[in-house]
């Protein structure tokens, strides 16, 4: 006996394990902020931080000197507010009717998007003079919300001649499809940005998301919006290495194993038939987890993969609410072991790939990430 009291052990457990490495965050955050110059560097938040977990997050952001943050509803907006006394909080999703009293108690920015909203706003600062200052959004081609750049003109004359009846904070629009390189519509929406920035000279702007911040440097204006990035999505769609570090690592426990022979079937629907003698391992995580449907391969189609032992394993038949059966045929019998650990995002599987195999995107990948994944946090070196 040393003295020194025994670390318990870790507990067994049959859950799958999502890793979170805040250090990635902020390494994230700190290389967008470099990219992006003398703008400022915000962080879209929105969807719980992409499945992060606002709570984890937020924190890390802060301590990377984050202090803009973007949300979609109120749910999410007090959440980051309970975490930050200071930093400035944007509420994408626009403004609704009588919600006034929700961004005056939290001190949210309303991202207003129409000339209903802005109507609606004036009605309420007039009543409410300490109101925060609110954003303006112009849709400059999604057709999702924001002000039609036509009324940019007659919105800064308001503007100018103290009518608006509110200041203004920031003035913004959205990228069809940053993440293409040489896109036209970018190009055109570029263009269009800056003659409306021209328009409220004396105000902040912003444009760019992530992809935005590697593709238009010219228009990172006055701060940066990126999301998918900071948390280790690919913001390009060309064949360049991923710039960004990864920040989640997705693993689940071999249940059990087994062998079976050329033309059994392999799960509900009997979707696929093995051509061989294969053995099978069937992994504690399902759809319920965030793993979509249809990331399988079936006779019919090639789907996604998992890392055991180094070795690609397919996932196999329809993936089940609770489990999934990967072929182990090839993976050494060292790491086939029940409670051994197959990995599911991580290494070489990015989110981005993950996403590309279930026939979805990155972006849903993170987000879909299931409440009962044992959730670890780690804080490597931020070199
Ligand atoms: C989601 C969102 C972003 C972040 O986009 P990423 O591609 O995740 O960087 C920025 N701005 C707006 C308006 C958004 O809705």
């Amino acid at each position: 006996m040393d003295g020194t009291p025994a670390e318990p052990a870790p507990c067994p457990s049959n859950d799958s394990l999502l890793t979170i490495d805040l250090a990635a965050l902020r390494h994230n955050w700190r290389l967008l902020a470099q990219k992006a110059g003398s703008a400022a560097t915000g962080a879209v938040v929105k969807a719980n931080a992409y499945g992060l977990g606002i709570e984890t997050a937020i924190p890390a952001l802060l301590s990377a000197g984050c202090r803009h943050f973007f949300v979609a509803h109120f749910s999410e907006a007090r959440r980051v507010r309970a975490l930050t006394k200071d930093a400035e909080i944007f509420v994408l999703n626009g403004f609704l009717p009588r919600t006034g009293p929700v961004y005056l108690e939290h001190r949210l920015t309303p991202v207003l998007g129409s000339l209903p909203e802005i109507a609606e706003w004036r009605g309420f600062v007039a009543d409410h003079p300490d109101a925060p200052p609110a954003a303006l959004h112009f849709d400059t081609g999604l057709n999702r919300l924001g002000l039609a750049p036509t009324d940019g003109a007659d919105i800064a004359d308001a503007h100018r001649q103290g009518t608006l009846g509110f200041p203004l904070r920031l003035v913004m629009s959205h990228f069809v499809e940053a993440e293409i390189e040489g896109s036209v519509t970018t190009a055109r929406q570029c263009g269009d940005f800056r003659i409306l920035r021209a328009l409220f000279k004396d105000i902040p702007a912003s444009l760019c998301n992530s992809s935005g911040i590697f593709l238009r440097p010219d228009s990172h204006y006055d701060l940066v919006r990126p999301g998918y990035a900071l948390y280790g999505g690919h913001p390009l769609w060309s064949s360049d290495a991923n710039p960004m570090r990864a920040v989640i690592r997705l693993e689940a426990p071999i249940l059990q194993t087994r062998i079976i022979g050329t033309g059994e079937t392999v799960g509900y629907g009997s979707f696929w038939t093995a051509k061989r003698p294969t053995r099978l391992a069937t992994l504690s995580l399902g759809y319920a987890d965030g793993l979509p449907r249809g990331s399988e391969s079936t006779d019919s189609k090639v789907g996604g993969h998992v890392m055991i032992g180094g070795v690609e394993c397919a996932m196999l038949g329809r993936v089940s609410m609770d489990l999934l059966i990967v072929d182990v045929t090839d993976a050494p019998d060292a790491a086939v072991q029940r409670g051994a650990f197959a990995t599911l995002i991580g290494d070489e599987l990015t989110i981005d790939t993950v996403g590309d195999s279930a026939g979805t995107i990155g972006y849903d990948i993170l987000v879909s990430l299931g409440a009962r994944l044992e959730r670890r946090v780690i804080d490597g070196s931020d070199d």
